[in-house]
């Protein structure tokens, strides 16, 4: 076909058009053009050669919705194809999307080196549940690579960090690790929950696998929780135990020899999910699809609402320090220009001035004042959220022990929403104002 055609087959859509397209073709049989919900558990065998050849990986097709389902495959490949990714699995949250890949990739006696900077859910995953099965972790600072090449041994065989990190919004130099890791031979896993891939692609800065809490921007608007596995393919498992080496609950297939790239997310899924049982239920496939259509139009509303707040807040007397990497002063703001050039998010922090002791009664006041900002413990929503850990997560820790949790009593939460900004910078000032009374 002519170069210059319009009708080149060859075209690379952009990522708009991908969000809203990728991984669905209109319904042959029904004409339907919105993806279907296939709400169904299980799926009916063509004949009992075709069963047996499903149930033994020698063919693809739908066996039974724990494993997989129509609905969920469209919002695998939709993510997989916005993430440049190979392939993709869905699952029922984020904290499963972290447990099925490290459960996939890992064995007793194993260890994970990780950034301390992480949401506090994976913290104690990390710590303590994996502890269960032998597996242990070793956290760094993100920004010390040196740290996190002596944590090394020949024990470890995942790294692990966020692009946007927890609390402070830190931004991991993700090249950086992704060189120490490629040259370790280990998997580079980030969790990327934070950035979604229009803001950042971390396979294009060489991490390995990205693991997302759908829960929060993808879906977008607070009613579904989801997670999701992405494998960038390029990682040589071949002398990787748990993917290369016979598996014994499939006659001792090899799943890096059989299935080369997508090795790893069969394994996830044909094992890990198989037996963990944490799929994603068709109807929340479905929802999360929604808000993905909608990605770059709200992702680009949220940066502009938390840019401006921040801003904001640096100008108030009654604040003490903002830690959003857009802004200028913030110590990550060259790397958030480099790996979140349209924006590092829409979730940080800022800490209330802490004159005479006051600030964690006067961080209740100000949550208990504001009109629409909604106080509860998610991120990512349509809507405009805040958290005082002080006063709800952390409460029965004292200010030093707070303090040294990198989370002391005048640290607020932000997660800005879509609303009008005006109104949330008025929501703030009125909030102010009651703590001054
Ligand atoms: C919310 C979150 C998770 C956990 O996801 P769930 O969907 O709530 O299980 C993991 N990592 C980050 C960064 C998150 O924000």
């Amino acid at each position: 076909m002519n170069e210059s055609s319009p009708k080149n087959d060859n075209r690379k859509f952009g990522f708009e058009t991908r969000m809203i397209h990728a991984g669905h073709i209109p319904d042959a049989v029904t004409g339907s053009r919105a993806v279907p919900i296939y709400q169904t558990t299980s799926y009916v065998f063509d004949s009992a050669d075709y069963a047996a050849q499903l149930f033994d990986l020698k063919q693809y097709g739908n066996i039974y919705t724990r494993i997989s389902n129509p609905t969920t495959a469209v919002l695998e490949e939709r993510i997989a194809s916005l993430e440049g990714a190979t392939g993709a699995l869905a699952v029922s949250s984020g904290m499963a999307a972290q447990f099925v890949a490290l459960m996939t990739l890992l064995s007793p006696g194993d260890e994970i080196v990780a950034s301390r900077h992480l949401y506090g859910g994976t913290v104690t995953q990390l710590t303590h549940t994996l502890q269960k099965l032998s597996i242990s972790v070793k956290f760094v600072e993100p920004g010390d690579i040196s740290a996190w090449e002596a944590a090394i041994s020949y024990k470890t065989k995942a790294l692990f960090g966020e692009t946007i990190g927890n609390p402070r919004g830190s931004i991991l130099d993700i090249s950086k690790i992704a060189d120490l890791a490629r040259s370790k031979r280990i998997p580079l896993i980030i969790d990327s929950t934070f950035a979604t891939p229009y803001l950042c692609r971390p396979i294009e800065f060489g991490a390995n696998i990205v693991v997302h809490s759908a829960t929060k921007f993808l879906g977008g608007h607070g009613s579904s929780i989801g997670g999701m596995i992405v494998d960038s393919g390029d990682f040589n498992f071949s002398h990787y135990p748990t993917i290369a080496a016979p598996s014994p609950s499939y006659h001792g297939l090899r799943f890096y020899d059989t299935f080369g790239h997508y090795g790893f997310l069969m394994k996830c899924r044909a094992e890990t999910v198989r037996d963990v049982g944490s799929c994603i239920s068709p109807t929340n496939a479905f929802l999360i699809l929604q808000g993905v259509e909608t990605l770059s139009l709200r992702m680009d509303r949220h940066v502009n609402n938390a840019l401006a707040v921040a801003k904001f807040l640096k100008g108030r007397p009654e604040v003490e320090w903002v830690a959003y990497a857009g802004l200028p002063d913030h110590p990550d703001y060259a790397l958030a220009q480099k790996y979140l050039p349209k924006g590092p998010g829409a979730v940080f922090s800022f800490g209330l001035r802490n004159d005479k002791g006051q600030a964690r009664e006067n961080g209740k006041k100000l949550i208990e004042a504001l009109q629409i900002f909604s106080h509860l413990a998610n991120v990512g929503d349509v809507r405009s959220l805040v958290i005082h850990p002080a006063s709800t997560t952390h409460q029965q820790l004292s200010d030093e022990e707070l303090t040294a949790a990198g989370v002391g009593p005048e640290l607020i939460r932000l997660s800005i929403g879509l609303e009008n900004v005006e109104d949330l910078i008025w929501d703030l000032e009125q909030g102010f104002f009651a703590v001054s009374r």
